[in-house]
């Protein structure tokens, strides 16, 4: 394995789709990143788009692809299925790139128990009140979903320390940034060969 993969996992809510937006549209070591899209049952959010943010697809489809041995880990979180499709993260890491997964906790132990050389990065709120708010601020879920959610924040806190690094989440662009830092200390270790790739930046 050339490339790497860095699992990025936190609470609902904590940001962590602008911090990776941010890595992979802003940094320079940006261009060496893609961004996994996830399978799910879910259903699309305003603003959503099949194929960019996730593959929108229905319990039948998902659990055939698990089935069929087509995703890397997947997940049941909060009555859905949340899945990562193997074949193009794989692709990509042969490529020598950075994939980025946005997975749950669950998803991260299957991860790393099938690929031990992931790199994982749990994202935190700096306080479970501004996690709140920040839930209730995006005003996509319902009362019980949010409740739902914090709940399996609460969860998700306590494995933490199953992860290699720590971000919190306090000011996004700083966040952004020890992401990059993080994907950039990772590019540098000798063994791999992407570390060619950097120098050239
Ligand atoms: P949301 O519904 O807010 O987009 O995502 C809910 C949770 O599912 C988030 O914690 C997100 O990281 C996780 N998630 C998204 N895609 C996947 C996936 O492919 N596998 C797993 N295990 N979790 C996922």
């Amino acid at each position: 394995m050339s490339g790497i993969l860095l699992v990025v996992s936190g609470p609902s809510g904590v940001g962590k789709s602008t911090i990776i937006e941010h890595v992979i549209h802003g940094d320079a070591v940006g261009r060496l990143c893609r961004f996994s899209i996830s399978m799910t049952t879910r259903a699309p959010r305003a603003g959503e788009i099949d194929g960019e943010h996730y593959f929108f697809v229905d319990e039948k489809a998902f659990l055939r692809d698990a089935e069929h041995g087509m995703l890397l880990e997947y997940a049941r979180y909060n009555d859905h299925y949340y899945g990562t499709p193997a074949e193009p993260v794989l692709r990509s890491i042969n490529n020598g790139e950075c994939v980025i997964l946005d997975i749950e906790t669950q998803g991260m132990f299957q991860v790393i128990g099938r690929m031990p050389e992931a790199v994982t990065v749990f994202v935190a709120p700096p306080s479970d009140a501004v996690l709140e708010k920040r839930l209730r601020g995006r005003g996509t879920e319902d009362e019980e979903r949010i409740m739902k959610r914090l709940e399996a924040a609460r969860l998700e806190h306590e494995h933490i320390s199953k992860y290699q690094y720590i971000i919190i989440n306090d000011i996004s662009d700083k966040a952004a940034h020890d992401l990059a830092a993080i994907i950039r200390a990772e590019c540098l270790k000798t063994y791999r060969t992407i570390f060619k790739e950097v120098r050239k930046q």
